[in-house]
């Protein structure tokens, strides 16, 4: 496959803009009727690189991680506003498990896996969630125990996006030796022929919203992990090291839902100002205008919160808050905002006549999916006396600041340039690529 060349970043993401206007803006309700990402449309993000920003380090002078993370986020919510599930998956192919894969996985694993998912020849799911435990990772009850040269797993997970379609698996289990470590394993299901007896997919879940990419259950029957697959062997700051991924992952949550909000908003006022059109332009009913105005204004404030919590990971705060008050406010603005949009145009707005209710329910999941607006705001109330000033920080660089810069990105990064390599490494960045704006 020929990726395309793009001559900066600039280039890069107009191409990306292009892209979800025409082809995934026709394509977003055959994805989220059929419940799949077709696989030319897969081809397509892949070779516009969607699945690997850093390959254009090979057609550009590099850019800083500080830049591409925003490039990012900037990718995942323009395609949000065509079709969040298209998003999500350019999320999960570019963080999250392939950013543990990348830091956990040795040299053979990485060198044999990342170049497949960067050409989009191979997909990795997360599987944390159980039956019994969502939020609550205590109750997490999957165990690998111990035996020659490997481990066994056991137990199920739940919801987990794309079991069925994806090749790779990151599996979060509880030793069977020590309750109080975790670990992280890895599974080809194409490498190991698994006996469907040992690894069942469950039917996938009729949901609400996000319907593109299919969530299930799966269940592991005493399934043989060979030490290579082993990412992060069951310890107790195990678990920490695989949270620490979820940041960037809060923050590409809080990217689509700052797309869908803007999508929802915009696609609501042309249908509103040609419904009802004012005299001199614009809306007819004040009200309406000023409902608009606010909606707006959210939307443009959730993007700004992602822009700066990704500046705060990148400048080195690994307390989790910055992307947990963006991932609170962003997914809880949408949910407003698409709920607005659609009373603001009425019942045709209830029909698919419209998208107004795809981006509804897409908005209603984003709120739950990786971890409730209930838990990011138990990860910002933890650290509440440092970030409202009643005690002091303990480390210089892990703190929020009260008020956060409200600049364009570029200015943002400006400031913010100090990231160090090997922190740039801990979160996954990789090293310096593409080229600046
Ligand atoms: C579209 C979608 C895709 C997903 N994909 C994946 C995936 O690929 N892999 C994966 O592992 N998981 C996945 N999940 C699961 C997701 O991570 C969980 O749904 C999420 O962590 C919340 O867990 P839960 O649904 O069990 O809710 P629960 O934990 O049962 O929480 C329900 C509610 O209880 C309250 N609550 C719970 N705990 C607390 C607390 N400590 N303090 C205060 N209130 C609390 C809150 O009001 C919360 O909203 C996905 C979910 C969705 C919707």
């Amino acid at each position: 496959m020929r990726f395309r060349e793009y001559a900066n970043a600039e280039a890069f993401l107009a191409e990306a803009r292009a892209f979800a206007a025409s082809t995934l803006q026709t394509r977003a309700a055959e994805i989220d009727r059929s419940g799949k990402i077709a696989a030319d449309l897969n081809t397509l993000m892949a070779r516009n690189r969607f699945f690997a920003l850093e390959s254009l380090r090979e057609s550009a002078p590099p850019l800083t991680p500080a830049e591409r993370l925003p490039l990012l986020m900037a990718l995942i919510d323009e395609l949000a506003t065509a079709s969040a599930s298209a998003a999500k998956l350019v999320l999960d192919s570019n963080l999250g498990q392939v950013q543990l894969l990348d830091t956990f996985g040795g040299d053979a694993l990485r060198a044999r896996y990342l170049p497949r998912i960067r050409r989009g020849e191979s997909r990795a799911s997360f599987l944390l969630t159980e039956p019994e435990s969502g939020s609550d990772l205590a109750k997490i009850r999957c165990t690998a125990r111990r035996v020659r040269k490997g481990y066994r797993l056991s137990g199920s997970k739940d919801w987990v996006t794309g079991a069925l379609d994806r090749d790779l698996y990151l599996v979060v289990a509880r030793s069977a030796e020590a309750d109080d470590c975790m670990g992280l394993l890895f599974i080809d299901r194409l490498e190991e022929r698994f006996h469907p007896k040992s690894l069942r997919i469950a039917e996938r879940k009729s949901q609400l919203g996000m319907r593109g990419l299919g969530e299930h259950r799966v269940d592991f029957d005493d399934v043989f992990v060979p030490d290579d697959w082993v990412l992060i062997a069951p310890s107790r700051p195990a678990i920490k090291e695989i949270m620490r991924a979820y940041s960037l992952k809060r923050c590409g949550q809080a990217a689509i839902a700052s797309g869908v909000a803007r999508a929802a908003t915009a696609c609501a006022y042309a249908y509103a100002r040609q419904r009802y059109p004012g005299a001199r332009g614009g809306l007819a009913f004040q009200d309406a205008a000023f409902r608009f105005a606010e909606m707006h204004c959210r939307c443009t404030a959730s993007a700004r919160m992602v822009d700066w919590a990704i500046a705060e990971i990148v400048r080195g705060d690994d307390s989790g808050v910055p992307a947990s008050m963006a991932k609170l406010f962003a997914t809880e603005t949408a949910v407003d905002v698409t709920n607005e949009a659609m009373q603001l145009c009425g019942a045709n707005a209830t029909t698919d006549s419209l998208p107004l209710e795809r981006f509804l329910r897409d908005a209603r999941m984003l709120t739950i999916v990786g971890g409730a607006s209930a838990i990011q705001k138990k990860n910002i109330t933890r650290r509440l006396d440092v970030i409202l000033g009643a005690r002091p920080a303990r480390e210089p660089n892990v703190v929020p600041s009260p008020s956060f810069p409200l600049g364009n990105v570029p200015e943002i990064l400006e400031v913010r340039k100090k990231s160090t390599p090997s922190r740039a490494r801990r979160v996954g960045i990789p090293p310096a690529r593409v080229t600046p704006k």
